[in-house]
């Protein structure tokens, strides 16, 4: 018994004040990016079905949520717009007076050092709802990737600091630089979701930007049964000149996180999605889970295993919990 054990890893954990100095990986709030939806209209504020208090918010609103997200210390945001009319081109999204980009005028008016990312895909843009331009039941790649530049390009104009294109073409990342820097926009980053599957924790999202797609979207977004597959997504995006990588969703996808983080020095951007959020607001509606504990492990999961920005729609909530 005298000579057994001479380690003892409880030692470390005696305190709070213990814990808390040998904690390896802390969540900040400065970890936090926060989706925003923006629609036409006047004073709306309307929450989204399966994503308990989240908003489709009017440019007129968006003076309170921007206060919220100053207040609270978040430094960037992402945006994501529904548009007036859904046609084959996707035409409101390289339009100069589409929601997104009255949004980042708004904001940029309103918080000017408030980093503003603008997610870039044809989805809620197009009557299909796929992520890009439909020709002959395909989804043509290269028919997307002028429409990207063209939207990119019309961001930058409006004011985004960085762009997020998120509907998985090939050689998005490339046609998207080499448009920005022919006009001008050299300074304006790229976070591409380089490793986005198809999954079924997107399904709150879907009504949240108001999608017209049936069927699926598996001849672009990855199949979950493959890891390999990641890497080479993120050493594409790399290569052709991506500022940051994001892997989506998050939470069931750890390994992935781990895996890309550790072969790339670009900063990992990880999405915690709409599903995941929903499962945690239900469980705590039923009583079942502390939302606030839950939460935290899970963001503080997703940064330990590799994520420098995390885009979640809990960061309000965290702001106030840490
Ligand atoms: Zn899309």
């Amino acid at each position: 018994m005298s000579f057994f054990p001479v380690t003892r890893p409880r030692r470390l954990r005696r305190t709070a004040m213990l814990r808390e100095q040998i904690a390896e990986v802390k969540l900040n709030i400065t970890d936090l990016m926060y989706p925003i939806f923006v629609v036409h209209g006047q004073s709306i504020k309307r929450e989204i079905n399966g994503m308990p208090n989240q908003y489709h918010w009017s440019i007129d609103r968006l003076p309170e949520l921007i206060k919220a997200i100053k207040e609270a210390g978040i430094l960037s945001v992402m945006l994501f717009g529904i548009p007036k009319t859904k046609d084959k081109y996707a035409t409101e999204n390289y339009d100069s007076n589409g929601i997104v980009q009255q949004a980042i005028r708004n904001i940029k008016m309103l918080h000017p050092e408030l980093i503003v990312a603008t997610d870039v895909c044809l989805c809620a843009y197009t009557n299909d709802g796929h992520c890009g331009i439909v020709h002959n039941d395909e989804v043509d790649n290269d028919q997307t990737l002028d429409i990207l530049q063209k939207t990119v390009v019309c961001h930058a104009q409006a004011g985004a600091d960085i762009v997020a294109p998120s509907g998985m073409m090939d050689g998005m990342i490339q046609a998207m630089r080499y448009a920005l820097d022919q006009n001008d926009f050299n300074q304006v980053a790229i976070m591409s979701y380089a490793v986005k599957y198809a999954s079924a924790f997107y399904g709150p999202f879907r009504s949240a930007c108001d999608c017209a797609l049936k069927g699926d979207r598996k001849s672009y977004q990855m199949d979950f049964r493959n890891k390999k597959e990641a890497l080479k997504e993120a050493k594409m995006d790399e290569e052709e000149g991506a500022d940051f990588l994001m892997v989506k969703p998050a939470l069931s996808y750890l390994d992935i996180i781990q895996d890309v983080s550790s072969s790339t020095t670009l900063p990992i951007a990880a999405y915690h999605v709409s599903g995941e959020y929903a499962m945690v607001k239900a469980a705590f509606e039923k009583g079942w889970l502390d939302e606030r504990a839950v939460t935290l492990e899970a963001l503080t999961a997703i940064k330990r295993a590799g994520a420098k920005v995390i885009l979640t729609y809990s960061a309000l909530d965290v702001s106030k919990w840490l």
